[in-house]
């Protein structure tokens, strides 16, 4: 326990009992108190912007955070996005180990660009899918291209962020299966196991598109 003096205009004006400064929840409310004091007539908005730190706008967040996606799959593709799952290339950097090679392959270093979707595995998956779900997914760079992809309906970028993250989340859970049991889905297997999460997903979703395309390739997805 400590006792902080907020001092104004060099005037005391609040003494206040902090448990532990360290604790980010505290100095939060510290920070409350100290605007509160400074300004005149006080609104929780200008507390959270006050408190919320500028950072740079991103442009998958909108694909990332849909209201679509399978609440499971979000948070491992935030990581993606921002190149944080503990791949082989970091825990390297880090210095937890030594070697690198892709639990899929075993051909190459295994980094994010290589799981998304440089491997031959994951290629050979990617192409499945996009055989199945008849969406003009690029070979290269695919991830760049579905986070820009402009030329298309919301209803469309919705449902293709459902089957992308889905896909990237049974990679990741079948890259994890590999490096703790050995073993490997066939790619027809992962496959299906998309198909699966997909198809399970939009018989949640309310799909209330008037495009007769869209209707029409949902039901195709649903029933293929
Ligand atoms: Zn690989």
């Amino acid at each position: 326990m400590k006792t902080l003096v907020v001092t104004i205009g060099g005037s005391c004006v609040k003494i206040m009992q902090i448990h532990n400064p360290s604790k980010k929840a505290e100095l939060l409310y510290f920070s409350m108190i100290l605007i509160h004091e400074e300004v005149e007539h006080y609104t929780l908005k200008q507390g959270y912007q006050w408190l919320k730190p500028d950072g740079d706008k991103v442009r998958w967040y909108p694909w990332m955070l849909n209201s679509w996606i399978i609440p499971r799959h979000t948070f491992l593709c935030w990581l993606v996005a921002q190149q944080r799952l503990l791949t082989q290339d970091r825990l390297r950097r880090m210095g937890i180990i030594q070697h690198n090679c892709c639990f899929l392959c075993g051909l190459e270093e295994e980094s994010h660009e290589h799981l998304f979707f440089g491997c031959i595995y994951s290629k050979m998956c990617l192409q499945l899918v996009k055989d199945w779900c008849m969406c003009p997914l690029p070979d290269a760079d695919c991830i760049k291209w579905w986070i820009e992809w402009r030329h298309t309906s919301a209803y469309r970028k919705k449902i293709v962020a459902v089957i992308m993250e889905s896909l990237m989340s049974q990679l990741w859970h079948c890259r994890n299966l590999s490096r703790l049991d050995g073993l490997i889905w066939r790619p027809n297997v992962l496959c299906s196991k998309v198909k699966h999460d997909v198809v399970m997903r939009l018989g949640q979703c309310d799909i209330k598109s008037r495009n007769s395309r869209v209707i029409g390739w949902v039901n195709y997805l649903t029933t293929a």
